[in-house]
């Protein structure tokens, strides 16, 4: 007797382990169909950007490797998408994992009461978070604002996040003559090769993931709270594209550092800290969940009215380019051109100057993120900014301006960092390395800096006085 088929929607869960609804099909007796759309017509404005794109594409081809070349690649509109294949192949259910970018949860609603209407068993699955958003929310019902008592009294004491489930032992797949399309229909390369040092980077897959986060769990959790704010070192996990494009979930991160922590003695504030970026992340999905307009609207209204200045100028161009001549500054946006990804504290810095000195809306910066990042993740990326830009949801205070010059002095102190990135200061010397301006030789082919810190700061200061006298 044949199975019954059911389709696997693969969305932002390109793996095989720990996929609730690969597991719940096989389980369940299915022979699978397993399906991508690239939706880019729903999508609109958050479609993916160019860095994503092409981690996409080797992340798809992966997982069709390991799904033994049965993937099926549609390009348009899934609802119609769905709809073709379950004609064409006689599919009797669908399943997916959840995702919960704003136009993705309306989209995915009326695709489910649809196909429900139809007569198709349709299931969705937490797949990518460990404390889904309408799970958490204050006494009196009303969602966090503020970080702390989010992830401290609400996650933490909720219940633990589940456990991540086996890799199936075996999956069937369905027999049937539909046509299965070929990554390459998705045209997710870009014509130009920009993407040829972050190739060299990133390895990308569900196999690379773990074996991304093994090296971490070795060499940079002990000491991660101290040593996570360093650019210099190699001690954070990079596990965000991972979990982006969903080749490893928050799942199997909480529960393996967990383990290897107590098997390795790791101290509490370390393996505590990296769990509480992981809630961060909550944290920033949890924002966007109770307030889908944090993509786009400043959180706080009275920074609708803040004076931004020209938006299109050579300066933000300067900026994208790693050319203001402010060292950790060009060195972190050269990083993100060379390998689609910035460390934290760096992405801190180049933001702030951006929004605070050169008084640059956020959207341009954020924008300019989606598009360079192969960890670009709604959520993050939106919460981040406007956490930088002060108008956020528990965000950083208005008159907190980094200053570019004593936060690498700080955190990349021998400027290994910098010189790695900026090699036009690679023999610079160490006292002038963070402020070329000051040295008596700067060299020629570096620019002057964009904005003067001192004055670039009182200004920005005055103009957010500005609006809180709006209050
Ligand atoms: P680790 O330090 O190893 O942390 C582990 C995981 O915790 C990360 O992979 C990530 O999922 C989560 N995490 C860590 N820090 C944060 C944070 N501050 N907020 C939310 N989650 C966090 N992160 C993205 O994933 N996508 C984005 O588009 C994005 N845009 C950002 C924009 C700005 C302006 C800023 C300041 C931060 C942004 N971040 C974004 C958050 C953070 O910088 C990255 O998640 C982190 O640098 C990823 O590196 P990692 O995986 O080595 O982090």
């Amino acid at each position: 007797m044949s199975l019954k088929t059911a389709i696997v929607w693969f969305r932002q869960d390109l793996r095989i382990a720990d996929n609730p609804a690969l597991h719940h099909t096989l389980e369940n007796g299915y022979a699978i169909i397993p399906l991508f759309i690239l939706d880019d017509e729903n999508a609109a404005q958050w479609r993916r950007g160019g860095a994503r794109r092409w981690w996409l594409h080797q992340s798809l081809g992966a997982l069709n490797g390991d799904l033994r070349e049965h993937m099926v690649f549609r390009v348009g509109d899934a609802a119609e998408m769905l709809a073709n294949l379950i004609d064409e192949t006689g599919a009797v259910a669908v399943f997916w994992n959840r995702c919960y970018e704003p136009w993705q949860i309306k989209r995915d609603e009326a695709i489910k009461s649809g196909l429900s209407d139809n007569g198709i068993a349709v299931k969705s699955f937490n797949g990518s978070l460990l404390w889904e958003p309408w799970n958490i929310s204050k006494g009196d019902g009303t969602p966090y604002r503020v970080f702390t008592p989010f992830y401290k009294r609400a996650c933490l004491e909720a219940s633990p996040p589940r456990e991540p489930l086996e890799r199936p032992a075996r999956i069937t797949y369905a027999d049937h003559s539909a046509n299965i399309g070929a990554l390459d229909d998705l045209k997710l390369m870009p014509d130009v090769s920009w993407y040829e040092s972050m190739s060299e980077f990133w390895e990308v897959g569900e196999d690379d993931a773990h074996k991304r986060l093994n090296h971490f769990l070795q060499h940079g959790l002990a000491g991660y709270k101290g040593d996570r704010n360093r650019p210099d070192m190699d001690n954070v996990s990079r596990m965000s594209p991972y979990l982006t494009n969903g080749e490893i979930s928050p799942h199997q991160i909480w529960y393996k550092a967990r383990s290897y922590a107590a098997a390795h003695k790791v101290p509490n504030s370390d393996i505590d800290s990296f769990c509480s970026e992981l809630g961060w992340r909550e944290f920033s999905y949890a924002l966007l969940y109770h307030f889908p307009h944090v993509t786009w609207d400043n959180l706080q209204e009275k920074f609708n009215d803040f004076p931004w200045k020209s938006q299109d100028s050579d300066d933000l161009e300067r900026w994208r380019r790693g050319q203001t001549g402010i060292p950790i500054v060009d060195a972190g946006m050269r990083q993100l051109w060379q390998t689609g990804w910035m460390h934290n504290r760096v992405r801190m810095i180049v933001a702030s100057l951006l929004v605070k000195n050169m008084l640059v809306h956020w959207h341009r910066g954020a924008e300019w993120f989606w598009d360079c990042l192969v960890d670009a993740d709604l959520a993050n990326n939106s919460a981040s900014w406007q956490w930088v830009a002060g108008s956020g949801a528990d965000a950083a205070p208005y008159f907190r301006i980094f200053n570019p010059v004593t936060q690498g002095e700080k955190f990349d102190p021998k400027g290994h960092y910098v010189r790695k990135y900026v090699p036009e200061l690679a023999h610079m010397d160490d006292k002038y390395l963070h402020k070329p301006w000051e040295s008596t030789n700067p060299p020629a082919n570096y620019p002057a800096p964009i904005v003067d810190l001192k004055n670039s700061r009182e200004e920005a200061l005055a103009a957010f006085k500005g609006i809180k006298n709006l209050e």
